[in-house]
């Protein structure tokens, strides 16, 4: 059981905001001010150089990945943490590809999130442009699945819509095909029960600002199934993803297991701050956190169609089917979002229609679904947002 109003006391928010935007950044914890401020104070400038053996700086990635590795059903030992979700992700399917040198076909969807298909573009290219980004439609993906396949680049959670993958038997389709899985995780982790370790991923990636809290820019994760721990050659060969980085010597070998997957010097500040992020995680029970994150968005969902029939629900309504965000289709809905929050509720907006609201039980409850719906139903039905000021775009949405 998870007391969701003792979570929400571990929050900085400000009051009488409706903060439907955990799902892009997520809040301030309470402890993480004081976290950093003693990493910096305690261990930076009391031990200097010597942090990185009396604070154990070096051993952090791989503590806070298991932190993280219980969020998502991943084996102890197999979840680090470092870099930005992009660099993960590249990193994983440079895995894949070397992996399976006969085979020349990535897979992918439109829906996914543009950076991982970047990062695939980039790979391909670097790679002489002998393999191909194949892209279809996020329901085509399963009927796509063949034996010309390297590997599947699937986010599970579409970061537009909200509609959710079937992991597990996408999972196991590629694997019958002999083919490998990565999962971006980047609106999974923190937002729903995951089990990499069950589920049968190759590889899983995300990031921690998102429903994890850890701030603007923290670091990244990735998980390599333990089948592929020893056998996954990292491209990206670091010197902390060598077996012995402080021997310093000219050519590279790879780490044991998923330290190969580490590249450089940790993010020592960003990890404090993550560290904080994750002790409220430890109160909660993802099941829970599920069932909570379902009622509301039901509630949501129920609320806004009957306040404003005009927004157009765009978030699949089936709970298998969707992660822990609603989104909502209107042609002004960059203009409805800068009303909406300019009155408190906050969620943001992703081109060209969508008005997207994260819902998190951690610290958002009955109370704040009913005060926005009621604020939404406002803002549409007596088009507040239909003023100069809500029309100027800034730079991020
Ligand atoms: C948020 C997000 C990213 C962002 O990647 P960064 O390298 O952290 O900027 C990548 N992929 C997906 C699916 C995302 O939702």
């Amino acid at each position: 059981m998870t007391d969701f109003s003792a979570t929400r006391a571990l929050f900085d928010l400000p009051p009488d905001l409706i903060y439907l935007d955990g799902n892009s950044l997520g809040p301030l914890p309470k402890a993480a001010p004081a976290r950093m401020e003693q990493a910096m104070r305690e261990e930076w400038g009391a031990m200097l150089i010597g942090g990185w053996n009396k604070a154990g700086w070096m051993e952090q990635p791989r503590a806070l990945g298991d932190r993280i590795g219980r969020l998502i059903g991943a084996e102890p030992g197999h979840t680090v943490v470092g870099d930005t979700l992009s660099i993960k992700v590249f990193q994983a399917l440079a895995a894949c590809v070397e992996m399976r040198p006969d085979r020349r076909v990535i897979l992918s969807d439109t829906g996914n999130f543009p950076s991982d298909l970047y990062m695939a573009e980039g790979l391909i290219r670097m790679l002489g442009g002998r393999h191909e980004l194949r892209l279809v439609d996020p329901e085509a993906v399963e009927d796509a699945i063949t034996e010309e396949l390297a590997a599947i680049l699937i986010t599970e959670v579409d970061y537009r819509t909200g509609r959710r993958h079937d992991m597990p038997r996408l999972t196991a389709k590629a694997h019958a095909v002999g083919a490998l899985t990565i999962w971006d995780l980047a609106h999974s982790a923190g937002a729903l029960p995951v089990e990499v370790g069950r589920g049968g991923a190759d590889f899983a990636c995300g990031c921690t600002y998102k429903y994890l809290n850890a701030g603007p820019g923290a670091p990244a994760f990735i998980y390599v199934a333990p089948r592929h721990a020893g056998r996954a050659v990292p491209a990206l060969s670091g010197w902390l993803g060598h077996r012995a980085p402080f021997a310093f010597e000219p050519s590279y070998r790879a780490g044991d297991g998923i330290d190969r997957m580490r590249v450089g010097t940790p993010p020592v500040l960003a990890l404090a701050a993550l560290d904080a992020a994750l002790d409220v995680w430890d109160t909660v029970d993802m099941a829970t956190l599920r069932q909570e994150s379902l009622r509301l968005t039901d509630r949501f969902i129920a609320g806004v169609e009957a306040a404003c029939p005009e927004l157009e629900v765009v978030t699949p309504r089936e709970h298998d089917r969707r992660g822990s965000q609603v989104s909502f289709r209107h042609p002004e809905g960059y203009a409805a979002m800068q009303a909406l929050i300019a009155r408190g509720v906050v969620g943001d907006f992703r081109a060209p229609d969508i008005m997207r609201f994260g819902v998190t039980p951690l610290f958002i409850d009955e109370a704040d679904i009913d005060r926005a719906i009621t604020i939404i139903g406002a803002v549409m039905n007596e088009r507040l947002y239909d003023a100069p000021l809500y029309r100027t775009r800034s730079a991020v949405t």
